[in-house]
């Protein structure tokens, strides 16, 4: 066991603070990783809050990890020492049912893949994630961060990157798609730069027009506020494909009727609560209601690597770790441009 330092919740709704954890030697397929940046999801604070429900503490939050590899176990055969690699929502899974087979970790049948924090692991251990000094993880589960992207802006495609990208890409957003995005924060503004560089028609759907021009610099040709009824008017029927990654409940209804026929509105956001919807909603122009789940080990390699070759890392404000309390406050109340990634040499 190796002692690190760390950041975590003592117990739910806490402040994190700073504390130290162990980590697993590293055992034959496992690579250790020197964590340089971790950003900070809206699924940190879900989760650290217990919006989510029942959690396990202490929690070291952090699922959008970007680091250099330190050492390697005798078995591993992708990665070697000094290799800028990433790890994302995942640490391990069963490996053997269909959905592992096909690349599809994150659906794993046998429960669920071991998440990489708030989860037990294979060895009946707690895991922590990102927000901490190093972290060793089996091969299998850390991709590598091509070198034309910066290690602070690709720590946030490891969540905020492939959860957009995937349903694009499964929805088939390209040319000639009208494709809307809703909720300019970390997931959306990585949806927004991805699907126009997939060549889709991209509008923002934001609270407000607060983040309009740089919701165009990224990408977006339209911008509207939903705060605007008229927005529901002027929109109805247009877009093949709407991802919403808002973490509130919204009105469905209402964003179901920007679809036209055979349109999918595609749910990334988790809110903590039920959401009604109304099935007519759906029914009179066959439109679907749907989400999706991060993206597998695979997709994520190809995610950074088609980021890479369009030059597109996420917008970042790097903190300190004694700044995470004051960050997630910021986050929940929509204050983000566009994702918090915290310094971990600062713990
Ligand atoms: P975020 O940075 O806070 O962005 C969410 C954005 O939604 C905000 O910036 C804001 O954009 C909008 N918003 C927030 N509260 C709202 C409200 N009450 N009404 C309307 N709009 C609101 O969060 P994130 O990290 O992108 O995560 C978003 C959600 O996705 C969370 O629920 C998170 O848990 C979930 N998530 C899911 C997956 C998955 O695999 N499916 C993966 C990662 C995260 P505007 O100011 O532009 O309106
Ligand atoms: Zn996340
Ligand atoms: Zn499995």
């Amino acid at each position: 066991m190796t002692t690190v330092a760390a950041y975590a919740a003592p117990a739910a709704k806490a402040p994190l603070e700073r504390t130290t954890i162990e980590r697993r030697e590293v055992g034959e397929f496992d690579v250790q990783i020197d964590i340089k940046y971790a950003g900070i999801c809206r699924s940190d604070i879900h989760q650290a809050r217990e919006g989510w429900g029942t959690a396990i503490f202490p929690m070291v939050p952090g699922h959008e990890i970007a680091g250099v590899v330190t050492e390697v176990g005798p078995g591993v055969t992708r990665f070697a020492v000094g290799d800028r690699v990433g790890v994302g929502c995942m640490v391990d899974s069963c490996r053997e049912c269909d959905n592992c087979r096909a690349g599809l970790q994150q659906y794993c049948e046998k429960g669920g893949p071991v998440w990489t924090y708030n989860a037990v692991g294979k060895d009946g251990e707690p895991t922590y994630g990102g927000y901490s000094e190093s972290v060793v993880v089996d091969e299998n589960y850390v991709v590598r961060v091509p070198d034309g992207l910066g290690l602070d802006v690709a720590a946030p495609l490891l969540c905020a990157g492939i959860t957009t990208y995937s349903p694009l890409k499964h929805w088939n957003a390209g040319p000639g798609k009208k494709v809307a995005v809703v909720g300019l924060g970390g997931l959306g503004h990585m949806g927004v730069k991805i699907a126009h560089a997939l060549g889709a028609e991209v509008t923002v759907l934001s609270q407000s027009l607060r983040k309009k021009d740089d919701g165009l610099r990224m990408g977006a040709d339209h911008y509207y506020a939903t705060s605007d009824p008229k927005t529901f008017e002027e929109l109805a029927g247009t877009f093949d494909l709407i991802l919403n990654t808002v973490s509130a409940p919204l009105d469905f209804d209402a964003y179901l009727s920007l679809l036209r026929t055979d349109g999918a509105l595609v749910n990334v956001g988790i809110p903590e609560e039920p959401v009604p919807v109304l099935l007519s909603s759906v029914f009179g122009n066959r439109r679907s209601l749907s989400s999706s789940g991060i993206g597998g080990i695979p997709e994520t390699q190809e995610m950074l690597d088609f980021c890479a070759e369009h030059g597109l890392g996420a917008e970042i404000e790097l903190i300190s770790a004694d700044q995470i309390n004051e960050a997630y406050e910021r986050v929940l109340g929509s204050d983000v441009r566009y994702r918090f990634v915290i310094d971990t040499a600062t713990i």
